[in-house]
């Protein structure tokens, strides 16, 4: 049995044309393979439901939240299998509930562990599609829960897992992956094959066509991922093994964030376990801390500590590093208006002086790097914000992205 698992992000299915449109693309498929369909709420719904959890309270409880979130994927699915039905195709709607689909982990953030196969597997072989929503799953005591943002396509990497597909392809609105996000620059251009590793970078680093988790699964269960656009019908981006691309760039995307903040503290004492003292309590409460500089100490003393979270994290890291007793500074100030900038590419490691190019390219502009932080394959630079769309224009050009 060849199979094929099919993802719909927002946009693919976001009015009744285009759902009309998406199960046509359904049909085709289901010439050569027997289709797992995945899809996502319909663009917007997902963070109306968010909204409306924020009018009943800032501290909206994390299961209660799980519940109504998942509720778009319910409307987009049975419109979908109802349109299905509608051109003659054998099609039913399946919540993650009815599968079911287990996942771990804790509320807002779970991941999914195992997918039962039995009923599905049943249906395909009846000949008929089944149409599974996206970004859900439940846990041991039963209860809702849901993956992360964009988890739809960690959703369908899974089944894709579970059900040894030949193909994942995730449909979306773009026409695939890009050197940088093509809504934002125009002269970005499609990447025609990429790394897990860049992937996993960029997604992590800023750039919303995949989500993060979704690319560790497929690198660790070794899926190949087809990006392609549900608008027209071109080849899209081929995300694959390292050993699977000729490539001679030395840099394959630019990524950038817009939801960062900074965080300083002025005067702590300069002893050994502070560093440690300060991150601990906010590992603890699930803060990811992702660049952070020490100064060295001119007085052997005292030093600075800066740090960088994401701006939803940012009063509840200031109350826990208030609360925190073992440590001592003088003074704590933050800024919401920085970004972090990133060039991504495995040609880097090999190729001296790309450092160099990006900090000169970005002084160039005027652009005042504040922090840095780099991997074998990325750079990343802490801006103000205001700067992020000069400075991704200028990366893009310098390593020729353009071409
Ligand atoms: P979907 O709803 O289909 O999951 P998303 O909105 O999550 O779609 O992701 C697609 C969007 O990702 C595009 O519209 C684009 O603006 C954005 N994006 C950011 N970086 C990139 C990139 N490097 N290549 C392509 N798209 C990108
Ligand atoms: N509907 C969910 C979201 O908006 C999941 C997804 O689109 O993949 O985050
Ligand atoms: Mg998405």
């Amino acid at each position: 049995m060849k199979i094929i698992v099919l993802k719909f992000g927002g946009t693919s299915v976001g009015s009744i044309l285009r759902i009309k449109k998406v199960a046509k693309i359904i049909k085709n498929y289901s010439k050569d393979y027997k289709v797992i369909v995945l899809t996502s709420a319909m663009s917007g719904a997902t963070n109306k439901l968010i909204g409306m959890s924020k009018q009943i309270s800032k501290n909206f409880l994390d299961d209660e939240y799980d519940v109504l979130v998942s509720a778009g994927e319910q409307i987009s699915c049975s419109l979908l299998a109802g349109q299905l039905s509608n051109l003659g195709i054998k099609s039913r709607s399946w919540m993650a509930w009815q599968i079911p689909i287990l996942t771990e982990g804790p509320h807002k953030y779970s991941r999914i562990k195992y997918i039962y196969k039995k009923p599905i597997l049943k249906f395909l072989k009846n000949g008929g599609i089944p149409v599974i929503s996206g970004f859900q799953g439940i846990n041991k005591n039963l209860r809702i829960t849901t993956i992360g943002r964009g988890g739809t396509d960690a959703s369908a990497i899974m089944f894709a897992k579970f059900f040894k597909a030949d193909k994942c392809v995730i449909y979306t609105d773009v026409e695939g992956v890009y050197t940088t996000d093509p809504n934002k620059l125009k002269s970005a251009k499609k990447i025609k094959v990429i790394s897990y590793e860049e992937m996993l970078e960029m997604a992590s680093l800023g750039s919303k066509v995949m989500q993060p988790h979704s690319i560790q699964d497929a690198r660790l269960n070794r899926i190949n991922i087809e990006v392609k656009s549900s608008f027209v019908n071109k080849r899209g981006t081929l995300i694959t093994k390292r050993k699977n691309i000729l490539n001679n760039k030395i840099i394959t995307g630019i990524s950038s964030t817009s939801n960062d903040a900074k965080v300083t503290l002025i005067g702590v004492k300069d002893r050994p376990g502070i560093a440690a003292s300060i991150f601990k309590p906010l590992s603890q409460n699930a803060i990811n801390v992702d660049m952070v500089v020490q100064n060295i100490s001119s007085n052997g003393k005292e030093t600075d500590l800066t740090f960088t979270i994401k701006s939803s994290e940012l009063n509840k890291t200031k109350k826990i590093i208030l609360a925190n007793k073992n440590i001592n500074f003088k003074r704590m100030t933050f800024d919401q208006n920085v970004s972090k900038v990133s060039i991504i590419g495995v040609g880097m490691v090999t190729t001296p002086g790309v450092t160099f190019r990006m900090f000169q390219a970005l002084s160039k502009q005027n652009i005042n790097i504040q922090v840095i932080s780099t991997s074998e394959i990325k750079i990343s630079v802490l801006i103000k914000s205001k700067h992020v769309s000069k400075a991704v224009k200028s990366l893009h050009s310098e390593f020729n992205l353009n071409k």
